[in-house]
């Protein structure tokens, strides 16, 4: 092969890749970039052009220049999937962020090559899948409060629970074999969606929910929640049938604060649950990237509490988890956000919050904690927590570094004897 067939060759590749491909100098100057890397680049860098990785970046992953220049290793991978939170305000179609990753690796002393990828889709689908995971754990929780049914894929009823006839007065062992949406009536009384197009979805997301007014078998309208979700053997073939999962909510307007409420709060505590602090943390991350706001977080965990349970009892460790929860929440300041991590585990996200602010505040929740009383049967319960701060600036705005990093000198606090913050050397006194 000659060397120019192979150049065109080379060419012809970097044209067609679907991915975009920049090789660039360690400041980032651009020595070839590809169609699709331009595709990307130039919408971000405005003005100041597209002949610097970094400057074109710079609005957007200020970060990304520090990441590389502090990279010491003579070759090998800088970042790996960095995401890119790409606002562009006018002239969005949807009010999904565009979301690149960039994955930069160093080939020399002063050579990078660094791919930037499109994962919108993907980031719209993550937060879709996240929101039925919640749905679908709260359902467990609760299951004797939603009517549940099987469909076959033409649409006729397999099976339904008791709750079914509850709920809707039609016998459940009657319907089976009925068609659904004529069970139902949803032409009628169907929320935004007729049933059939609800399935359509389903069919196509996975899932698919709603809410609207449907009618009970002597004819009383009621407010409802519907959720359909295909059933597939995972082959990527035709669904091989749905579950239907119906959920009578008492009024229209409390619906939507109803199933946020689902969505978002820690059923026992009415702490954020953990998905909530997790996406509270993405937005914090962003605000704290463009804005350069500082962002503290803080994670605690109660001392010794098999001990209670076992001294007292379950029952007793809860609303001692309850006490906790609410002698903390009733300190936060205005954007704080107080999350059940799991367990008797807590975390404090903190926007604004600088180190020392956060330390301050973690042992005023240290202080508020170990005054708690709970009476039981038993006597008096007490409980005492460990607590471990950590700033974003701290963890270079990666939140698993920051989690980690928090977590660490929460385990540093029970190692040191717990009951106690742990505090970061060169503090101020
Ligand atoms: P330490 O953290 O100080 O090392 O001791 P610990 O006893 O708290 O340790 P560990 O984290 O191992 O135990 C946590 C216990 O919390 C175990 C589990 O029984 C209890 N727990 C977890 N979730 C709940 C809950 O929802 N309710 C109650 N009552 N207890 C819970
Ligand atoms: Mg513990
Ligand atoms: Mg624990």
């Amino acid at each position: 092969m000659s060397d120019r067939s192979s150049e065109e060759e080379l060419l012809e590749f970097l044209y067609a890749c679907p991915v975009g491909l920049i090789e660039c100098d360690a400041a980032g100057e651009i020595g070839m970039i590809n169609p699709h890397a331009m595709q990307h680049l130039l919408p971000l860098a405005g003005a100041s052009g597209a002949s610097n990785l970094f400057s074109a970046l710079q609005q957007h992953a200020p970060e990304l220049r520090s990441v590389v220049s502090a990279f010491t290793a003579p070759i090998g991978r800088i970042c790996d999937g960095h995401r890119i939170f790409v606002d562009l305000g006018v002239g969005r179609r949807t009010s999904a962020p565009k979301v690149l990753t960039c994955t930069i690796v160093k080939l020399g002393p002063d050579r990078l090559m660094a791919t930037l990828t499109d994962v919108s889709q993907q980031i719209v689908q993550e937060q879709r899948l996240r929101q039925a995971d919640t749905w679908f754990a709260t359902l467990l929780d609760g299951v004797h409060d939603y009517a549940t049914l099987e469909i076959t894929p033409d649409g006729k009823i397999a099976s339904a629970n008791a709750c079914f006839t509850r709920q809707t007065g039609f016998n459940h062992l009657e319907v089976t074999g009925q068609d659904l949406a004529k069970v139902l009536r949803t032409e009628e009384t169907g929320g935004d969606l007729r049933l059939e197009e609800q399935f359509e979805i389903a069919g196509s997301d996975g899932w698919h929910l709603q809410e609207g007014w449907q009618q009970r078998a002597g004819g009383e309208p009621y407010w409802c929640q519907r959720l359909v979700v295909a059933r597939s053997t995972g082959d990527g073939t035709m669904p091989t049938g749905f579950s239907v999962v119906l959920r009578d909510v008492p009024r229209r307007e409390e619906a939507g604060a109803d199933l946020q409420r689902l969505l978002t709060r820690d059923p026992l505590t009415g702490s954020a649950n953990r998905r909530h602090f997790s996406q509270s943390m993405e937005q914090e991350q962003t605000r704290w990237r463009e804005f350069r706001q500082s962002l503290s977080l803080i994670v605690l965990d109660l001392d010794h509490f098999k001990v209670v349970n076992d001294t007292h009892g379950h029952p007793i460790g809860d609303l001692l988890l309850c006490s906790v929860a609410t002698a903390c929440a009733g300190l936060l300041p205005p954007r704080g956000i107080f999350a059940r991590l799991g367990g008797e585990e807590f975390g404090v996200i903190l926007p604004r919050y600088d180190r020392e602010q956060a330390l301050d505040l973690a042992e005023e929740m240290r202080k508020a904690i170990a005054a708690l009383v709970v009476q039981s049967p038993g006597g008096i319960v007490k409980a005492t927590a460990s607590f471990g701060c950590a700033t974003l600036d701290e963890a270079e705005g990666s939140i698993d570094d920051l989690l980690a990093l928090a977590d660490t000198r929460l385990y540093a606090a029970k190692r040191d004897g717990r009951n106690r913050v742990h505090q970061v050397e060169g503090r101020a006194a």
